[in-house]
């Protein structure tokens, strides 16, 4: 269930990008998926594919899952290091006290679109 909504928010935030460029039709998007989310990408895929009839603008449209690793920031020395796995911590001092800036969301980083020749 968690997988179906998530489709739900890609499809929504694909189709409200593709109106904001004016697309008649979306071939291709390319979605980041955080780490964090735990996504299991055969059933996204199964729902993406299921659902996107209900955008007639995403109809026909491939989706490309990449999983994003997750990046923190360290509140004690300032950098920002990769995790990888739970128990995250700072990667340059080691220490515990830091927040989570990436990997943890959905993000469409990419689409190619058919607009209409006027
Ligand atoms: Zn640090």
């Amino acid at each position: 269930m968690h997988e179906m909504s998530l489709a739900e928010e890609i499809l929504r935030i694909a189709d409200e990008a593709a109106a904001g460029a004016g697309a008649r039709e979306v071939q291709r998007v390319r979605v980041g998926v955080g780490w964090l989310l735990q996504v299991e990408a055969e059933s996204l895929a199964f729902y993406l594919g299921a659902m996107r009839q209900d955008y007639p603008r995403l109809a026909a449209a491939a989706f490309t899952l990449e999983e994003e690793a997750v990046r923190v920031r360290c509140r004690v020395c300032g950098q920002e290091t990769v995790q990888e796995g739970w128990g995250f911590s700072c990667g340059a001092c080691g220490a515990r006290d830091v927040a989570v800036v990436a990997g943890d969301r959905l993000e469409v980083q990419d689409m190619e679109v058919l607009t209409d020749d006027v």
